[in-house]
């Protein structure tokens, strides 16, 4: 007998049939003798709905209150679960994340799990009770109900899993696992049978979402092997570990992420602290940059690009242009008609011909590139949005064939 952390997404449980489903999964793992931890999230689109209506009475309603409303979709979720599966005749306690032992910080809306004190979690396990938590939330040392963060239940269903030192962290979602580039775009792409922390967070942060990256980066902190796999296909999923398989590939999978925008500075001074002067004035305003390039100085100027999410673009747009004189650029472009593509790989840290065949097979397909950037386990391009299918399915095709 073990204990198994199961977590379902908002599409798993989005409506009765779905719920009779999950309820299915569930008791069918019970009886086989598992003890059941099951975390949820809202139905379906609960939580944009509840932020939309929210807003209409009060766009700049304080982050408590919306803190109050939004943990009614995950109650929902896990009682209606729970009730489904009184339906099968199988003893279940649904619990909310306070009473289930989430402690976080007063941070409203973007809260940080402080602990967790899974005593009575244990106590319903012990009179053999499936566990059914909801997802996203917690309660602060003040008594308020806080939330983690949107895709905060992938956090919470790891954060479980670690404090009660569960077996396995299964992630249920309406894919079956991981792939080795986004099915919908790649036909031939193929579900990976196992997957390393480290590759799995460069294409969670790289637009593959099948899972937060922050959920990844506590499963590999907190050493819980994770597995995402389908709640409607009863086929293994992918493993997410430490340490995978030595044989595997070089290149593990493609990733893309189009929500990126590009900012040139054409003309700066070429002289110390230009650099510092641009990328602080970002990081006051909490702007994260991605990709950077600069160019060789020439006749005492040089040109700085630099990548960000498309949402922040207008804020640093006019942050830079308020500072305008005392950066002393001459010109400022932007765009937001890119797309960043990576392959990402463990074992292309040994290899030095990942990055030649990817340009190699992107020249063929006449796909122009306009940045670069590398880590030991990926390498990324930035290239026109028009060009982001075709370079998936290139580079894919290079790499898997
Ligand atoms: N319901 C929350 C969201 O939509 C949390 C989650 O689904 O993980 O972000
Ligand atoms: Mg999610």
């Amino acid at each position: 007998m073990s204990l198994i952390v199961k977590k379902f997404g908002g599409s798993s449980v989005a409506d009765n049939d779905k719920l009779r489903n999950v309820a299915q999964v569930v008791t069918q793992s019970h009886a086989a003798g598992h003890q059941v931890v099951v975390v949820v999230s809202a139905q379906g689109d609960t939580t944009d709905d509840l932020l939309e209506k929210a807003a209409g009475l009060n766009p700049g309603a304080s982050r408590r209150e919306m803190d109050m409303l939004l943990v009614c979709g995950e109650q929902m979720s896990a009682s209606l679960l729970a009730i489904a599966i009184e339906k099968l005749g199988f003893p279940v306690i649904s619990l909310t994340g306070w009473q289930a032992g989430m402690q976080t910080d007063s941070n409203h809306s973007a809260a940080r799990i402080k602990k967790i004190d899974p005593e009575r979690v244990r106590v319903e396990l012990d009179r053999h009770n499936i566990v059914v938590i909801a997802g996203f939330q917690g309660i602060n040392k003040f008594g308020d109900v806080t939330t983690i963060g949107r895709g905060g239940s992938d956090t919470t269903a790891v954060a479980f899993a670690a404090s009660l030192n569960a077996e396995l962290c299964q992630i249920y979602t309406d894919v079956d696992g991981v792939y080795t580039a986004d099915p919908r775009v790649v036909s031939t792409a193929k579900k990976l049978n196992e997957i390393s922390f480290d590759e799995m967070l460069e294409l969670a942060s790289l637009g593959a979402q099948v899972l937060a990256s922050r959920s990844v980066e506590m499963a590999k902190r907190l050493r819980v092997n994770l597995e995402v796999l389908s709640s409607f296909r009863n086929v293994p999923g992918t493993i997410v570990k430490e340490v995978v398989k030595m044989e595997n590939m070089q290149v593990s999978g493609v990733a893309r992420d189009n929500n990126v925008a590009r900012i040139a500075l054409v003309g700066l001074r070429d002289m110390p602290g230009v650099a510092a002067k641009i990328f602080s004035l970002l990081a006051q305003a909490k702007i994260n940059v991605d990709i950077i390039l600069q160019s060789i100085g020439r006749h005492d100027t040089k040109d700085i690009s630099f990548t960000i999410a498309k949402n922040y673009l207008d804020e640093a747009r006019s942050l830079l242009e308020e500072h305008r004189e005392s950066l002393a650029y001459e010109s400022l472009v932007v765009s937001d008609q890119i797309s960043k593509v990576s392959a990402v790989g463990a074992g292309m840290v040994n290899n030095p011909g990942v990055a030649s065949r990817m340009f190699e097979a992107l020249a063929s397909a006449g796909i122009n590139i306009q940045m670069i950037s590398t880590s030991e386990i990926k390498v990324s391009v930035l290239i026109d949005l028009n060009d982001s299918d075709r370079a998936v399915q290139v580079i894919h095709q290079e790499f898997f064939g």
